[in-house]
Order: structure tokens, then sequence, then C-alpha cells
């Protein structure tokens, strides 16, 4: 039995710091403590179909995507790195998956319910989007898949398919797990809800310093006046501070609040640049990618004959047991 991980971030906009602590860092946190036998990483452009409905933006927000997690470092003779629409067999699991799956059952998704309640159009690739997130995880028979706590619904829609098709079928796909880390589960965004493109209240880890600097300025807090003591566990600045500082620097940070030693605007400045820090290696790296483009399509490259490889020999079996060959 193999040890596949896999993840993926749809290609709508630029990466932000929920996506990073989200996504990403999991990936890497995971590949230090586990030994996979297959890390599969994929920039999941045909989700981001029912969104984007112009080509050249969809384009040039996956190379985005490819080059963000690029920037990561990851250890590419384990890694591969694909765009989903590389991986033939994909949609072809995601069709036969919408038969093991109700209307009513997938009306229940949260993110569904959240995207239309904001304003996305109810579109049917917004609606089955778990489906064919399922068939994404499924496909490899993937047991660990990273995600931020706002996935998990579709993690346990992946699960269940999956039971479904084994029960009717018979015994074939592996149960995938979530795995979410607790401390960043939800990454506030500069309004204090989720951070999410989709909320347009990102931080995003490639943008221009000054912008960063401006965006962080408007985090909403209270009114509390500079030397009034403030409360550091449900302060917004806090929140994304508490991930990116060490813990000394985040005590010394707590006591200044509770001692209203410190105004939001300074603390804003110390988050601000503490932001640049943490990120400044990814930032530096993904410039150096840039001026490389044949490098990042070789990868992808690279990463979708891997992918296939995989999808294809699990693809025929499936085909087989549901009687299309
Ligand atoms: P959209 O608004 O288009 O849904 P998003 O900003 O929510 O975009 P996604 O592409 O949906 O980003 O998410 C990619 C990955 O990042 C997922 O695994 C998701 O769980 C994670 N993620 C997104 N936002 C956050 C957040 N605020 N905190 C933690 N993880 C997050
Ligand atoms: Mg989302």
């Amino acid at each position: 039995m193999s040890n596949i991980c896999l993840t993926g971030i749809q290609p709508t906009g630029k990466l932000h710091i929920g996506n990073y602590f989200g996504a990403m860092k999991p990936i890497l946190d995971l590949s230090n403590q586990t030994e996979f036998d297959k890390i599969l990483v994929f920039v999941a452009n045909l989700h981001s179909l029912n969104s984007i409905k112009d080509g050249d933006t969809l384009r040039a927000y996956t190379q985005d995507i490819a080059l963000d997690y690029l920037s990561l470092d990851l250890d590419l003779t384990k890694t591969s790195l694909f765009l989903q629409s590389d991986i033939r067999a994909l949609t072809e699991l995601a069709c036969i998956f919408n038969n093991l799956v109700t209307v009513a059952y997938l009306e229940r998704s949260h993110a569904y319910k959240d995207a239309v309640d904001n304003g996305k159009e109810a579109n049917m690739g917004l609606f089955d989007y778990p489906v064919l997130m399922a068939a994404d995880i499924l496909l490899y028979q993937s047991n660990i898949v990273p995600v931020g706590q706002d996935q998990k619904q579709h993690i346990e829609i992946a699960q269940t398919i999956a039971k479904k098709f084994n029960s009717q079928y018979g015994q074939f796909f592996t149960i995938p797990k979530p795995y979410i880390q607790t401390n960043t589960a939800i990454v506030k965004g500069l309004d204090g809800r989720k951070m999410s493109k989709s909320y347009k209240n990102t931080i995003e880890i490639f943008e221009p310093a000054d912008s960063i600097r401006a965006k962080v300025m408007k985090i909403t807090t209270d009114s509390k006046a500079p030397n009034e003591p403030k409360d550091p566990d449900t302060c917004n600045i806090m929140a994304i501070y508490k991930l990116l500082a060490s813990s000394e620097q985040i005590a010394e940070m707590e006591s200044r609040y509770i001692s209203g030693q410190i105004s939001y605007k300074e603390a804003k400045e110390i988050l601000a640049e503490t932001i640049l820090e943490f990120f400044q290696s990814m930032r530096t790296r993904r410039q150096e990618l840039l001026q490389n483009p044949e490098y990042v399509a070789e990868i992808l490259a690279k990463g979708a004959k891997e992918g296939n490889l995989i999808a294809e020999t699990n693809i025929q079996q499936i085909r087989q047991l549901v009687g299309l060959k």
C-alpha cells in the first residue's frame, strides 16, 4: 500500500496568507513528519471555471499559482506539481461519481450555500464542486488531504462517495483522511471573517511590500485609544500575528496589549513587517522563478506525466468495475 498526500488550490486569484496556512504549510510540515511515497500538488483550474469566465485571466492565475507553489521549495523528487486539467481521467471519474450522490445531499454543502449567499452564480459547476473534488482525491487513492477547516465537509463528501462506490461495485477506493492543523484552521481576514478571495479581505503573500503595509492598516479593530488596555484574544491583528511571530514576540505583544502600552497603529506596523520577513525567502524565490518560465513548464509537464501514470492505472480498473469496459 502506498501512502499518498494530495492537495490543490483553485486559481481564482492571488495566493493569500489563509491559503498558505490552510493548504501549503501543512504540506511542508507533513512531508517533514511522514514518509510519503508521493505528494501530489495540483492547480485546480477546472474548479475555477465556475467563477472565471475569461480565458486569459484563468491562464494567468493558473501560472501564478504554479509559481507560488514552486516558490515553497518543495522536494521535487517526491512531489508532483501539475494542472488539474492535464489529468484526462478526472472528468470521467467525476461523471461516474455524479450518479452516486443525490441533489438533496449536495444541497447540504455549506460552501455552496455560503457562496450563493455571497452573490456567486449558482451554476452547476459550483454546485457539483464537491463531486469533482471527490474525483480529485479518490482518483489517486489519496490517503491524506491537508485542508483548511472550510473544506472539512468536502472531504466528508469524498469519503461518502468512496464508501458508496465500494459498497456498490466492490472494495476499491481508499477512504481519505483530512489533515487540519487546529491552530491555523481558519485564518482571519482584514475584516475578521475567514480570509477568502471571495470576501476581498485577503493579504496576498506576493503583493508589493507597500501594498501589504497598506492592507494591514485596514484591519478592523475596536476603537480603543492608544493607551487603553486591549484584549489580545479577540483582536484581528493579533490573530494573524500569532501565526507568524515567535512565542517570545507573541508574549511581548500580548503583555503590551493588556497593559495598554501599544496602539493598534503600532501593532499593525509590527504585523506588516513580520509578514514581510516571514515570507521573504518565498518572495525572493518567486522573483527568480518568474525569470525562468521554461523551468516552470518543465516541472508542470513532469508532474502531469507522474499524475497521469497513477490516474490511468486506476481509471482502467474503475471502468472495468462499473461496466464501461
Ligand atoms: P474562494 O473564495 O474562491 O473559495 P479561497 O480564498 O477560500 O477562495 P480556496 O481556493 O477556496 O481559497 O482554498 C484553497 C485552500 O486554502 C483550501 O485548502 C482552503 O481550506 C485553504 N484556505 C482558504 N482560505 C483559508 C483560510 N482563511 N484559513 C485557512 N485555510 C484557508
Ligand atoms: Mg474557498
